[in-house]
């Protein structure tokens, strides 16, 4: 460790990966762990997107890519942004990566300097920080409670605001909370932005379709947030295609072009079966994945009324993504069999040693109220593991 970088001791281990390693280990070891912990849908890839990577292995798709994409994906994510989002991107505002979390890390590495300030509402999705501290950012953590969604309000921004602040990184539907913010809700961040043109946001928007009150809104389409906003999204929460590694941003043209360079430098273009393969996807209509977003609305419904029968559970009803985010820091100062529950990162151990349920800790997600469990699993599973958890607690 002496002789790693400053950078990577520095930097945190992914704590959704690093859950996921231990509840695989405990497994290992023999014992029935049930994985509530990641943030992966648990379905197959549609049959129309397998066909499209099976056709393109058969077309020899091999050699290397452009750098931001094969230009017929970037004119699919160009009719997705406008059928979906309202949104006009021409193909030099496009830049597809090897996922979503590629794109969030381009982005940090380009807009960000040494000391700049970067505004995160908490609960946020465990990378951002991390990636932003990669790029010499400072992280500004702005709490929010269940009392208000998890949501930030326009004066919770402005009193974060400070001369060095560059951006504002924001998920919605968010990950963990699963909270959707409205159209006003946006034009009320947006009002704040305004007087302060040196703040660009990172709108990250991969759970778009994963909402279950509808009316998706992109900051990018609030008046005045077009030329500030980098609007990133992907297919692998929708699609269920996380291991094929297919995220894209649109952004003002500089932005893009910034991005581009400095992925020619460190990976090139993403996966070329993949890419083609996302065109099939993106140009789907969104009844083709419905049963998807239905079946986690039915999961959500469930978990829900099952976590309200276990005292202690403090719960909202997220209205998007995969996730649940109870607050359960009424254990904390409690001895349950023989352990003492001091935070939430006691708590999610504590379930994971006892009910052999695999969840998050929400200090990953900067709330230390909390913790995250995952829907993205079988009705079967999810009973099972909230009746094991009922059981402990
Ligand atoms: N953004 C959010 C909010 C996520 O939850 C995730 C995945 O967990 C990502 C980005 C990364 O997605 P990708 O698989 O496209 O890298």
């Amino acid at each position: 460790k002496a002789f790693l970088s400053d950078r990577i001791n520095g930097m945190a281990t992914s704590a959704t990966l690093a859950m996921a390693a231990k509840a695989r280990e405990l497994r290992n070891a023999g014992k029935d762990i049930i994985g509530l912990s990641l943030g992966e849908p648990d379905f197959n890839i549609p049959e129309f997107i397998k066909e499209e990577a099976k056709t393109a292995i058969d077309q020899n798709y091999r050699a290397y890519t452009p750098v931001d994409g094969y230009a017929e994906l970037k004119e699919a994510i160009a009719r997705k942004f406008k059928r979906d989002n309202g949104l006009a991107y021409g193909l030099d505002q496009i830049v597809v990566s090897t996922g979503a979390k590629q794109s969030l890390a381009n982005v940090a590495m380009c807009m960000i300097n040494e000391g700049d300030e970067v505004v995160l509402p908490a609960p946020y999705w465990v990378s951002y920080s991390d990636i932003v501290k990669l790029a010499g950012g400072v992280p500004v953590e702005v709490p929010t409670s269940i009392d208000t969604d998890f949501k930030m309000t326009p004066e919770q921004l402005e009193a974060a605001i400070t001369p060095k602040t560059k951006m504002l990184w924001f998920s919605s539907p968010c990950n963990p909370s699963g909270s959707v913010y409205s159209q006003a809700e946006l034009e009320g961040l947006a009002e704040v932005l305004k007087k302060h043109e040196q703040i660009f946001v990172v709108s990250d928007e991969i759970y778009e379709h994963i909402n279950f009150v509808g009316g998706h809104v992109s900051i990018a389409n609030v008046d005045g947030m077009y030329d500030r906003t980098i609007t990133v999204n992907g297919v692998s929460k929708a699609f269920a295609m996380t291991g094929w590694r297919i995220g894209f941003i649109g952004a003002p043209a500089w932005i893009a072009k910034a991005c581009t360079k400095f992925q020619g430098q460190v990976t090139s273009g993403a996966n070329a079966i993949a890419q083609r393969a996302t065109i099939a996807a993106l140009d789907a209509p969104v009844s083709k994945i419905q049963y998807m977003i239905d079946e986690f609305q039915k999961r959500r419904d469930l978990i829900l009324s099952l976590l309200k029968e276990i005292d202690g559970f403090y719960l909202n009803v997220p209205e998007g993504a995969f996730y649940v985010f109870p607050d359960i820091s009424s254990f904390f100062g409690k001895t349950l069999k023989g352990t003492t529950i001091n935070n939430a990162s006691d708590f999610a151990l504590y379930l994971l040693e006892n009910a052999n349920v695999a969840t998050v800790t929400g200090e990953a997600f900067g709330n230390p109220n909390c913790i995250r469990i995952s829907y993205a699993a079988s009705e079967e599973q999810l009973r099972e593991a909230i009746s094991r958890i009922k059981a402990v607690v």
